[in-house]
């Protein structure tokens, strides 16, 4: 059963997330393919806010040349155009994040230059304000609110728990740092700025794992097929062109197993749907032990299943479909009345060529799935 289901049908206080706490916690346990997806997903978010980020400093110039004073306006000038440059370049650095590490990277840099930009405008304002004008005091204390801006700015991506409180703490300890440095870290002041970072920050993570469990149910909703658990058709397309592309960029052998259950309408009409459905997750867990490793196995439709092996050529993909097919005979579903109900499947097995297209491999492969099943079934062949 679905992890998210079976929380939700534990009950308990907790149920209200639909999602096992874990997983709301660390990104340890989402799957590989959630994983890349959500990788994507904070890429391109940081992208865009990066770039807005860039062009909104540029445009604050005008405003620091009226009121800061000459000494001040030209370091903090300088501080803007390399803030400027520095969002400008992560903004279009990449071309495209499905590594959860680099994206993390990427938000570690998305912190740390707006916390640059705060300790140099500390250090270069430093007491500036004192005795200047109202319009001057409030450009001036307008960068202090910088550490509430990265604090909320972080809200807008799916994080995990943890991963938010390491970028909140970030920023808490460069404004602890630069209060130690330049004002004096015990003032009341300092006390309740510290409070309303905190409150912030609180309610930003909070914001960032709410993302992080709707995303979670609604790719999983829109992924995984609801009674195996395994992915549905559309990822393992994905998959699909994905790997090929990378097999042709690595020079590398890509193999496709197409599965299909024999004679599956007769274990419905002898044992029931419910048997049916049990032989379908029997089956499913099967391919998701003997696969998981190298790949994502799919439900392709009713009682077909699919699997995208990459780096691996038909013969060494046919090792692990023998051991599939083996698996499969010895396993056993109890039927309703506690009868024994075995089942086998047949395998069709091919290799990526130079000229293939995502159909033409997929055609083949179901034509080899073809031929074991006029061979007489519980074959495996193998496309050469
Ligand atoms: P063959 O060996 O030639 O593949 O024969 P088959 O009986 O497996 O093939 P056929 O296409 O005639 O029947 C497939 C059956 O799978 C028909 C359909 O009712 C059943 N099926 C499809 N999806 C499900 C499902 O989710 N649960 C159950 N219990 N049965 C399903
Ligand atoms: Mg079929
Ligand atoms: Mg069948």
């Amino acid at each position: 059963m679905d992890d998210a289901l079976a929380a939700r049908q534990r009950g308990g206080w907790m149920s209200f997330l639909h999602m096992p706490p874990r997983e709301l916690l660390t990104a340890a346990h989402h799957s590989r393919d959630f994983t890349g997806s959500r990788a994507a997903y904070i890429f391109y978010r940081q992208r865009i806010v990066s770039l807005v980020f860039a062009l909104l400093a540029l445009a604050w110039i005008p405003v620091d040349w009226l009121f800061l004073p000459e000494g001040a306006f030209l370091p903090i000038l300088a501080c803007r155009l390399l803030f400027a440059a520095a969002f400008l370049s992560l903004a279009f650095c990449g071309e495209r994040a499905t590594s959860l590490r680099i994206a993390r990277l990427l938000l570690g840099a998305f912190i740390l230059i707006p916390a640059c930009l705060f300790v140099a405008s500390q250090a270069i304002l430093a007491g500036t304000s004192l005795g200047a004008d109202p319009e001057t005091a409030a450009v001036v204390s307008g960068y202090g609110y910088l550490p509430y801006v990265m604090v909320t700015v972080m809200a807008i991506f799916p994080l995990t728990l943890l991963e938010g409180a390491g970028y909140a703490l970030v920023t808490g300890i460069v404004y602890l740092l630069a209060q130690a440095v330049f004002n004096d870290i015990v003032s009341i002041r300092v006390i309740g700025e510290i409070w309303l970072l905190g409150l912030i920050a609180a309610v930003a993570v909070w914001v960032e794992v709410a993302q992080l469990g709707m995303l979670l149910r609604l790719y999983r909703e829109a992924t995984r097929d609801h009674l195996t658990g395994l992915v549905n058709r559309r990822v393992v397309a994905d998959q699909l062109v994905a790997e090929i592309e990378r097999a042709r960029e690595q020079d590398e052998p890509l193999s496709v197993l197409l599965f299909d259950l024999d004679l599956f309408k007769r274990i419905n009409d002898t044992h029931g749907h419910l048997a049916g459905d049990e032989v379908l997750r029997r089956f499913a867990g099967i391919l998701d032990e003997k696969l998981l490793e190298d790949t994502l196995p799919g439900r392709y439709g009713g009682e077909e299943f699919i699997a995208v092996l990459p780096r691996r050529d038909t013969a060494s993909a046919r090792e692990i479909v023998e051991c599939i097919a083996e698996a499969t005979r010895r396993t056993a579903v109890t039927g309703s009345d506690g009868e024994t109900i075995r089942f086998t499947t047949s395998i069709g097995v091919t290799e990526l060529q130079d000229d293939d297209t995502v159909d033409s491999l997929l055609g083949r492969v179901d034509d080899r799935l073809y031929d074991a099943k006029a061979q007489g079934r519980d074959l495996v062949a193998v496309a050469v």
